[in-house]
């Protein structure tokens, strides 16, 4: 099977990228749609609404993500039928991954039995993703995935329906913290504009999506600022496993922790370290314009934007916390123009 990628995109997305994934959706009937792990409203909001477009053309889409759909995104519609597996012999002819960078992020629901038997479509706009598809549409200057499934959507030549345009809200409006990143470009604020003409519900994606914080999330919140520290241009916070356990909060459950981070005014860089309960820490990075931690994350085996990335390191805290700090303190130490060059390395 031919690999083709896609580099840029949306209105400079390659059309013959754009027309080798529709053909896939075209040729298939029973596509699997992947959410990454700890789905946010990207990952799940693009998945469904591709969904929609696919029951359109008359397709039985099915969906997984090896995570519960948190309360925050669980109202969008179709997010009901996500299972946490899918057997290896589940009858599916396409393989759609969503909003990740590499195969690993399908949290083991991607089954090695499909390689080479199954095409497989990857859509997304991470720095780091590493083209693992056969047809990968993937554009790094995208806000959010959901902007190459909406070219993909229009490329099909199926209209937008307001539930359509509810979910790729989601998408947009997650990833851009509500507009407020620094790649909510004018053709962003356009795309947000036609979704809502479409009948996107903006106000309600804004308030059960970005201004609904779940009561025990925001207790949460409080454990984690008593262990906020500054150091100079960089910001984190810990939070060991006991009071994971103490408090009831799963593995699958990062509190958000990354994006309340970013806000911290002092700091460049911004990191949370959340102990597991495999013995691995979940790490996330968040910087400041000018500032890369995309590069951070993928040196330690994970991956994301310049701006957010997330990576899982092996060991306690206090080695998460070395290994981390150490690289960020790298990356602060470099002027901020000279990031770029930083980038390089991803
Ligand atoms: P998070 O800090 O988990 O909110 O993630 C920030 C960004 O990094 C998101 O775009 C994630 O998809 C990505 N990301 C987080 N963890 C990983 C990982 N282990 N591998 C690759 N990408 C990741
Ligand atoms: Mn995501
Ligand atoms: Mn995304």
């Amino acid at each position: 099977m031919t690999t083709i990628s896609a580099t840029r995109m949306t209105s400079d997305l390659s059309t013959e990228t754009l027309q080798h994934a529709a053909a896939l959706l075209k040729q298939c009937r029973r596509p699997l749609l992947i959410s990454h792990p700890r789905p946010d409203g990207d990952t799940i909001g693009s998945a469904l609404a591709l969904r929609l477009a696919l029951l359109q053309m008359g397709k039985s889409p099915s969906l997984a993500c090896v995570h519960p759909i948190p309360a925050s995104i669980a109202y969008l519609p179709g997010a009901e039928i996500y299972v946490t597996d899918v057997p290896e012999d589940a009858g599916i002819d396409l393989v759609i991954a969503v909003d990740m960078s590499d195969l690993s992020r399908t949290g083991g629901i991607y089954k090695d039995g499909w390689r080479g038997k199954l095409p497989l479509l990857v859509i997304d706009h991470h720095a780091t993703n590493d083209a693992f598809g056969d047809v990968n549409l993937v554009d790094p200057d995208a806000a959010a995935t959901a902007l190459p499934v909406a070219a993909l959507i229009d490329a099909l030549g199926i209209p937008l329906t307001g539930d359509m345009a509810t979910c790729l809200l989601a998408g947009v409006l997650t990833d851009t913290r509500g507009l407020r990143t620094s790649n909510t470009t004018p053709e962003v604020l356009r795309f947000v504009s036609q979704l809502v003409e479409a009948g996107g519900d903006y106000s309600g994606v804004m308030e059960k999506s970005l201004d609904s914080v779940p009561y025990q999330q925001m207790r949460g919140w409080g454990i984690a600022l008593e262990r906020l520290q500054l150091d100079g241009e960089l910001a984190w916070a810990t939070f060991p496993l006991a009071e994971k356990i103490a408090f009831g909060i799963e593995d699958h459950d990062d509190l958000d922790l990354g994006n309340l981070l970013s806000r911290v005014a002092e700091a460049k860089i911004m990191a949370t370290f959340l102990e597991m309960r495999d013995g691995t820490v979940k790490v996330s990075l968040r910087s400041r314009p000018g500032y890369n931690v995309a590069w951070i994350a993928k040196a330690l085996e994970g991956g994301g934007h310049h701006q957010a990335a997330g990576c899982s390191v092996t060991g306690d805290l206090s080695v998460a916390q070395e290994r981390v700090l150490t690289l960020a303190r790298e990356e602060l130490a470099r002027h901020p123009c000279e990031s770029s060059e930083a980038f390089a390395r991803v």
